[in-house]
């Protein structure tokens, strides 16, 4: 080692006459034209392209884990790049355990690095704004980036505009006030403190209508918030205002749990469509009444997230309006003008004249992704991809001690339905009597669901 290479006191004068002329050779350099490489704008180039086709995925929840992590197994010649906002992913399956405390956060919460690294793709953090299909380029807030293949699972958004058409003051105070908690967000957080800090009165949920996010989720939270009541002794009364007119699905599972076990605390009203909604004033009137209330879970109509709207991916009804969701080849999932743009998870439209939309569930967003990524690894691989169709599973709580669930199944085929041709069909199984082996089953399920993500 030479005396100039030697840390001590000769060393860091050195450095710091360094750091002088550094300073002193700032206003130089900042003459320069350009920013620093890594601070960028959504006119920067985010990723230049390489030789090897590339994947984007937009949207890092179910549906965008699940792919990004399959395409890497299928097809580990392609660049797979999946982009986010979310710094961490939040779960909204078993979120409503959360809410009372059957799990706690970390159960909820995964970080995205290991896994993306662990199988070889791209994790941005970072908001997308738009979807430029015409070039095959997504805009981020940090730069643009090319692609060959595009896969969308941008989940949904609330539409409030269908309560409040331009009145964003009122849409805002029914967000930020009476959080709906069906987005992973800070809605969630709100809720939580909402519902343990409640103490008595009318707590008014309304339900979406159909097509929705996991149409049972919604009766399992009035199930639990009204156990937490219940054993916490508040004098809370919950009013599920169903747009429906009935409980859907598992309908007899949930009835028996409202009328054995939550007699004095829940009351189901269905045909509430809404019709005025005053957060301002805690009033809302509906179809099938007006009601005042102290608190509420305000679930206005689901559509598919911004994203598949700025990627103009929402189909138009035969009137020339927009259906809300992506319109997508039924058995191929990519967009029916776009063969290179894939939508997956709940964002996905009109798939059957049976049974209409796929379940917007997690566990089908997860078996989209595995299907999807095999068509791209088919294709890129020169081969013509064979149709694939999900399942779907899910399981409810009903009450959190002891704990019980019910769940039901749903099947996919392809067969004849009435004048139509081939299309596919689907069977529904509920499973009403409420026990603990599915209690069993569902954290059992949720386990393999994560691990599918995160392992
Ligand atoms: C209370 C509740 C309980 C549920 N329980 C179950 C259950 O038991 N079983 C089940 O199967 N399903 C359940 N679900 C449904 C499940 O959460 C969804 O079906 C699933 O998350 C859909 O996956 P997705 O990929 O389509 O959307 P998401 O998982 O919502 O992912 C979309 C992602 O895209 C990101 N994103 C969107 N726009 C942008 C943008 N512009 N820039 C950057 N990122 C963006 C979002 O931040 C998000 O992370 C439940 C849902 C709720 C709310």
């Amino acid at each position: 080692m030479t005396d100039d290479m030697r840390p001590g006191r000769r060393n860091f004068l050195a450095a710091g006459g360094g750091l002088a002329a550094a300073t002193l050779a700032a206003p130089v350099l900042s003459q320069q034209p350009g920013s620093p490489f890594l601070i960028t704008s959504a006119t920067d180039v985010l990723l230049p392209k390489g030789k090897a086709q590339r994947v984007v995925i937009c949207g890092g929840g179910w549906g965008g884990l699940n792919a990004a992590k399959q395409l890497r197994l299928l097809a580990p010649q392609l660049e797979v790049v999946l982009l986010e906002r979310n710094p961490v992913f939040f779960s909204c399956p078993m979120s409503n355990k959360w809410l009372v405390d059957v799990v706690d956060t970390n159960y909820l919460t995964h970080e995205y690095l290991a896994v993306s690294e662990k199988y070889g793709y791209r994790f941005i953090q970072t908001e997308i704004l738009a979807v430029e299909r015409d070039r095959k380029r997504v805009v981020t807030a940090a730069g643009s980036l090319d692609y060959d293949f595009l896969i969308l699972s941008p989940g949904i958004r609330y539409n409030y505009e269908a309560w409040f058409g331009n009145d964003r003051r009122a849409a805002e105070a029914t967000r930020a006030r009476f959080p709906a908690a069906y987005v992973p967000s800070a809605e969630h957080f709100r809720l939580k403190q909402a519902i343990h800090d409640f103490k008595g009165g009318e707590l008014v949920m309304t339900l979406p209508p159909p097509p929705q996010r996991c149409p049972p989720s919604p009766y399992e939270r009035a199930c639990l918030i009204a156990w937490l009541f219940k054993t916490k002794k508040i004098k809370g009364h919950i009013t599920i205002l169903d747009h429906k007119d009935a409980i859907r699905p598992i309908g007899y599972g949930f009835k028996q749990a409202f009328e054995e076990l939550y007699k004095d605390q829940i009351t189901y009203v269905p045909n509430a469509h809404v019709k005025e909604l005053d957060p301002f004033n805690k009033r809302i009137k509906t179809a099938a009444g007006d009601f005042n209330f102290d608190h509420g879970i305000f679930m206005a109509p689901h559509q598919a997230g911004d994203l598949a709207w700025k990627a103009g991916a929402v189909g138009r009804n035969p009137e020339g309006k927009p259906t809300g969701w992506a319109a997508v080849d039924p058995l191929f999932l990519h967009l029916k003008d776009d063969k290179d743009v894939y939508v997956i998870g709940d964002a996905v439209g009109l798939v059957s004249p049976q049974f209409l939309f796929y379940p917007k569930a997690g566990h089908v967003a997860n078996r989209h992704a595995k299907i999807v990524a095999k068509y791209i690894a088919e294709r890129v691989a020169g081969r013509e991809p064979k149709y694939i169709l999900p399942d779907n599973l899910c399981y409810m709580m009903v009450t959190a001690d002891p704990q019980l669930d019910i769940a039901v199944q749903f099947d996919y085929k392809v067969g004849p339905f009435q004048d139509k041709g081939d299309v596919i069909l689907q069977t529904q199984i509920d499973d009403n009597e409420r026990r603990p082996e599915l209690v069993h089953e569902d954290f059992g399920w949720a386990k393999n669901m994560y691990e599918d993500m995160f392992a």
